[in-house]
């Protein structure tokens, strides 16, 4: 039994980011600890965040919840990835499918193979046809993936669409009920060890104390302990990813469900399209120094394919990362800790990793810096590949027709990007720098898709039969179709959750 262990946490802010943290917390150290979240309904959330990564469910599985009962009290569809338009180009359509293209050939993505008879065959389809998840996407079906052995039911990969104030609830009830207690309150001052500097309390206007070992800063842009006590600073990244405004807005549910998010690129930024059961969330995500708010809200609403069941909601933001989310014991989880665009719906994976990596590294009351340092590390690094993974989106692009298309293509990038970018061009080859992050099918869609042509393929595979090649290619793709067929339709699955 440690006798300095953690006696009670204080978790500031009631958004995504804040139950996202207090249900795993609770769930495994409820017993030892107290865990109060105090959030202001005055300050109200984001509450945006309405796509995710297939990550998601294993963090609703880890927490028990039931899959059914997720869908109806979230207004849950499910996604199978993005279908991008007009990114490489205008005219360019393409899909980030999640899974691979096939079954893996001699553990290599069978893309690889398929650049080789790509070459051969002139009626070769696009290699997209051997994604489980695209075929299903377009067509509109949609199962969960079933069986232990290798097959097509099962050689995808799936997440969800949900309503983001929803889900906080959902959590909350999940919090609650398991014992983390909410106080509602502004706070307006914290107070610190007069030596040590650690967080002792906050204070709320109603003149209450709120005391606590651990205080994890959940309260969103502002970052209220993070950089209002301790100034944790800022790594801007605009010059990268220029986007620093976004307007937001739901329309009515029109047929079909679709189970994938669309985004369509525009002439100074890129707008959304999520389908949910009911509602359709919308937004527009650019930069302010090369359109209006008024000519991106009107985009926005030319782009509708429904009625409106709201105004336009106008956020701003600055992409970049804090440069410490650990300070002493103060933990920075969800935009408190940084931002960047919804293009591939990083955010919440990166709060799930987050409360992940802060159990894994737990601290006592001695709060060992080198814990922090690891969980810093972490998160810095996670940070830095999904930023470079979303600029590959913008600095491939052949779009030369606005002054923004224009600026992404010449800004300067950094230098594992250029080599991932150069080594797929050359060789076909894709280059992992985060083994946990986006795969190396993930990369080829997107590179691919935006009209890279890798030059050359893996010579050892001209080692392989050609014909028995295509033919297992053929085999597979009508494997796919007949599999897909069988499948339900996406809005019906759904009704049945
Ligand atoms: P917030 O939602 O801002 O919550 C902050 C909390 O802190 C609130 O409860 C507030 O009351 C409390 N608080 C603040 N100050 C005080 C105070 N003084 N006293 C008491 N309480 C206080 N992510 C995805 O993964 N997928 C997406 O599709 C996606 N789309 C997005 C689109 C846009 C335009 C934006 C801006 C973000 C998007 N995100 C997306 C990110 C996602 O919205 C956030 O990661 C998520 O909502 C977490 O927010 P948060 O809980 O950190 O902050």
């Amino acid at each position: 039994m440690n006798n300095n262990a953690i006696r009670k946490i204080v978790i500031v802010g009631g958004g995504t980011a804040g139950w996202m943290t207090a249900a795993p917390l609770v769930l495994r150290l409820g017993k030892s600890c107290e865990i109060v979240l105090v959030e202001s309904p005055e300050i109200g959330t984001v509450g945006v965040g309405e796509a995710t990564l297939p990550t998601i469910a294993y963090y609703n599985r880890a927490l028990g919840l039931d899959g059914a009962d997720f869908v109806k009290k979230t207004q849950a569809t499910y996604k199978l990835g993005i279908e991008f338009k007009d990114w490489g180009h205008v005219g360019n359509r393409f899909f980030h499918g999640f899974g691979d293209f096939g079954p893996a050939i001699e553990n290599r993505s069978p893309y690889m193979y398929w650049l080789r008879l790509a070459r051969e065959f002139k009626d070769m389809p696009s290699y997209e046809e051997w994604s489980v998840a695209t075929a299903m996407a377009r067509k509109n079906r949609f199962m969960e993936p079933f069986g232990d052995q290798p097959a097509v039911s099962n050689a995808f990969q799936y997440a969800y669409h949900f309503d983001a104030g929803l889900y906080a609830a959902y959590l909350r009830d999940y919090a609650m009920q398991r014992g983390v207690a909410r106080i509602e309150g502004m706070i307006t001052q914290v107070e610190q060890h007069p030596e040590t500097g650690f967080i002792t309390a906050v204070k709320l206007r109603d003149g209450s104390r709120v005391e606590g070992d651990l205080f994890i800063d959940c309260s969103g842009f502002r970052g209220l302990l993070i950089e209002g006590v301790y100034q944790a600073g800022y790594d801007d990244w605009s010059a990268m990813l220029p986007c620093n405004s976004a307007q937001a807005v739901p329309c009515a549910r029109v047929e079909p469900l679709t189970p994938y998010t669309r985004s369509t690129a525009q002439s100074a930024g890129w707008t959304w399209r999520i389908p949910l059961q009911h509602r359709t969330g919308n937004g527009h995500v650019y930069c302010n120094a090369f359109t209006s708010d008024e000519e991106a809200s009107r985009v926005l609403l030319a782009g509708l394919d429904g009625r409106t069941l709201d105004d336009p909601r106008q956020l701003r933001f600055t992409t970049g990362r804090r440069r410490k989310s650990w300070i002493k014991n103060c933990v920075a989880i969800g935009l408190s800790s940084g931002f960047l665009e919804p293009l591939e719906s990083t955010s919440i994976n990166i709060i799930e990793n987050s409360v992940g990596w802060l159990l894994q590294q737990f601290p006592d009351r001695g709060f060992r810096p080198e814990l922090a340092d690891e969980f810093n590390r972490l998160v810095s690094q996670r940070y830095e590949f999904v930023r470079d993974f979303i600029v590959m989106h913008y600095k491939v692009t052949q779009r030369d027709d606005s002054e923004f298309w224009r600026y992404c293509a010449s800004m300067p990038i950094p230098d594992t990007l250029r080599h991932q970018i150069e080594l797929f061009r050359e060789t076909g080859r894709v280059v992992i720098y985060d083994p946990q992050g986006f795969s190396v099918s993930s990369h080829i869609s997107i590179l691919a898709g935006l009209g890279v042509a890798p030059k050359a393929y893996d010579p050892l595979i001209d080692l392989m039969d050609l014909q028995a090649l295509r033919t297992h290619f053929d085999r597979v793709r009508d494997t796919i179709v007949r599999a897909v067929q069988a499948m339900p339709d996406h809005a019906a699955y759904v009704g049945k959750a």
